[in-house]
């Protein structure tokens, strides 16, 4: 009797192996972004590989600095473009998007093993794949051999029953879940998802849950791989890639956790720790300089469209600037041809290039001392959006629209 983490993790380790054990695995897909990844290709090449073991699923994203605002950055995108080029990895350029997400979209399988120089990686938990983020050595030798070693983790079973309320969204969730856990409540574990509420979700929703999962300190946040995740990967044009994984009846959880649903409101991450929680309904009035909409944690389709839907026909408040950041070209194009893009401009929005955009506060956005900005990303630590003396909130996309028209932190169900 196994968990989702045992069944993937003994797959690719050719034996039988539990929470516990150190296992040598195979790796299906390993990434690197612009940040982590010249530091990659150094290692790479001092370890004395020219070439990466799996060409095909060996990714190099250009996201976080994209286009590059300054010729450093210029120059390690270079080193990437290069190393691509020679090694016969692939090369994801400027304009393409965050590398989580085009990873679900393009690259991951039910049941694969994804390793990436990025700590979000664990966003691919969301297709039923183990995916954990590694240190750019670990990952210069998960490029050059395709195999990486593991302590097999605990899993934690989380169970979301219940019923979403209104302006309730997967996002307010998980930030609910981590308040309650606290960041570091699972530290080196995976989180199971699961309960009728997780089964009832999007994968657009189970995608933001899982991109949390290490704002806990966990290292994998998964979903059985079901109906659910079967249409989106047909969706995508890869039906084929598709098998279902679920833990065994019996499987050993080293705790699970219980959460009603019913009983969570639109929530909000107060600076500067992400398990710093409060109901939005219960916040003081915190006037809003920026807001931004995007992210590996909520710049998709179904999060612009909420977005729309609540900026259709208002104007966002004086003295506020609405970002948004698609969170791939994929997603900026069907935004577009949906009409979702022109109702966020002409709310005020300002939509800048699919990507990380100003979450990591190297460009696209970086506050000003003392200055408040609502985003829909996973980290507020100090310093995160480029100024430590300023300060940042997270919140689903919906209480982040509705924010902007506000000009102050607001409850979402007054919108809807
Ligand atoms: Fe990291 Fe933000 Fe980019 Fe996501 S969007 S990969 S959290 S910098």
């Amino acid at each position: 009797m196994k968990t989702i983490t045992e069944k993937i993790l003994s797959s690719h380790a050719g034996r039988d192996v539990r929470a516990g054990d150190i296992a040598v695995v195979d790796v299906d897909i390993v990434m690197a972004q612009d940040g982590t990844g010249p530091l990659a290709v150094s290692q790479i090449k001092k370890l004395g590989f020219s070439k990466v073991a799996n060409p095909a699923k060996s990714i190099f994203f250009i996201d976080h600095a994209a286009p590059s605002p300054r010729k450093e950055l210029s120059d390690s995108h270079k080193v990437l473009r290069d190393f691509a080029k020679e090694s016969g990895a692939r090369l994801s350029d400027i304009g393409e998007g965050v590398c989580h997400q085009i990873l679900v979209e393009s690259y991951v399988c039910p049941g694969d093993v994804v390793i990436g120089a990025d700590s979000h990686t664990c966003t691919s938990g969301a297709l039923g794949a183990f995916a954990t983020g590694m240190g750019s050595t670990d990952i210069a030798v998960g490029f050059a051999l395709a195999k990486t070693w593991l302590l097999v983790p605990q899993t934690i079973k989380v169970n979301f029953n219940g019923k979403l309320g209104k302006g309730v969204y997967a996002k307010d969730l998980i930030i609910y879940l981590i308040g309650k856990i606290t960041a570091d409540g699972a530290t080196y574990k995976a989180l199971e998802f699961s309960g009728s509420v997780s089964s009832g979700l999007t994968i657009e929703d189970r995608f933001t849950i899982s991109n949390m999962a290490v704002e806990a300190g966990a290292k994998a946040g998964i979903f059985a791989a079901d109906e659910t995740t079967n249409r989106y990967l047909g969706q995508r044009g890869r039906a084929e890639c598709f098998k279902e994984i679920r833990a065994d009846e019996g499987a050993k959880y080293e705790a699970e956790i219980d959460i009603d649903c019913t009983e969570v409101e639109p929530m909000i991450s107060m600076p500067h720790t992400v398990d710093n929680t409060m109901p939005v309904s219960r916040i003081d009035k915190v006037k809003v300089d920026q807001v931004l909409i995007g992210t590996c944690t909520n710049g998709r389709l179904n999060d612009l469209k909420i977005a729309a839907g609540i900026l259709k026909g208002r104007k966002i408040a004086e003295g506020v600037r609405l970002i948004v950041a698609p969170a791939s070209r994929i997603v900026y194009l069907e935004a577009l041809r949906a009409g979702i893009i022109e109702t966020l401009i002409e709310s005020g929005a300002t939509v800048i290039s699919p990507g990380c955009g100003p979450c990591v506060g190297i460009h696209q956005g970086i506050l000003g001392d003392g200055e408040v900005c609502l985003s829909t990303q996973n980290r507020n630590f100090k310093g995160r959006m480029g100024n430590p003396d300023a300060f940042i909130y997270l919140s689903s996309p919906a209480t982040a629209a509705w924010s902007a028209v506000r000009g102050f932190i607001a409850d979402p169900r007054e919108a809807l």
